[in-house]
């Protein structure tokens, strides 16, 4: 593992460098979903800081267990589960819905939640993140919220397709409405693709652990 972490830095370095970017620009989560602590322990041992995790259960369980470990919240959150992750997740990477931001800010307790709005890129029905075209007013009442810091947007390409078109639509969208730094794209089939169209957080977890038990693709 140790070795396939190696690997992809060095092709973050490379699509960097074809980009005229510097690599210090690009944080890479390792997606540590399903995987067991001693797998993370090994990552983090071999230098790796960021975990992305999925389920709300799971950060609060692995969060506990490797505190030496920074949190990334990646997957879709119910509202009842916001009290497992806000003060847990470095970032949270999915808020959607004004609902969803107020719940993060009433469970912050005075700190400040560092997050991210999940865009719905390529409107796909049953997909998590709010309409690009929903994105301005969603911004403006998450930006009333005091507990709260949007910095950035992050998106899931639709599987089986270039992914190139919304990466660059997501990027624009940043531009568009300036709201943040941060541009959360990119996962093992395609996270130098994202570097390439200015993605400065990539999610990376087959790539990194191996094929994820019971998935029959990647
Ligand atoms: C699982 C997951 C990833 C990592 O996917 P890999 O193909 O294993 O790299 C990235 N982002 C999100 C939101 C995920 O759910």
């Amino acid at each position: 593992m140790s070795e396939n972490l190696r690997a992809v830095r060095d092709r973050i370095r490379a699509a960097c460098e074809r980009a005229g970017r510097d690599p210090a620009g690009v944080l890479l989560v390792a997606v540590s979903k399903t995987r067991p602590p001693e797998s993370i322990r090994v990552a983090l041992d071999a230098g790796q800081r960021d975990f992305g995790e999925n389920y709300a259960r799971e950060l609060r369980e692995k969060a506990e267990a490797l505190p030496a470990a920074r949190w990334h919240f990646i997957g879709s959150l119910q509202t009842n589960k916001v009290k497992l992750v806000v003060g847990r997740a470095e970032l949270i990477h999915t808020v959607d819905r004004e609902a969803l931001g107020v719940e993060i800010g009433r469970r912050a307790r005075g700190a400040v939640q560092r997050v991210l709005v999940e865009v719905n890129i390529a409107r796909e029905p049953q997909k998590g993140g709010v309409m690009p075209e929903g994105l301005p007013a969603l911004l403006e009442r998450l930006r009333a919220l005091p507990a709260l810091r949007v910095e950035g947007l992050m998106c899931m390409p639709p599987l089986g397709q270039d992914p190139r078109p919304s990466f660059r639509e997501l990027h624009e969208l940043r531009t568009a409405h300036g709201c943040g730094p941060e541009l959360s794209m990119g996962m093992s089939e395609d996270y130098e693709a994202a570097i390439e169209e200015g993605a400065t957080i990539v999610r990376v977890g087959t790539a990194i652990f191996g094929a994820r038990p019971g998935s029959a693709s990647v």
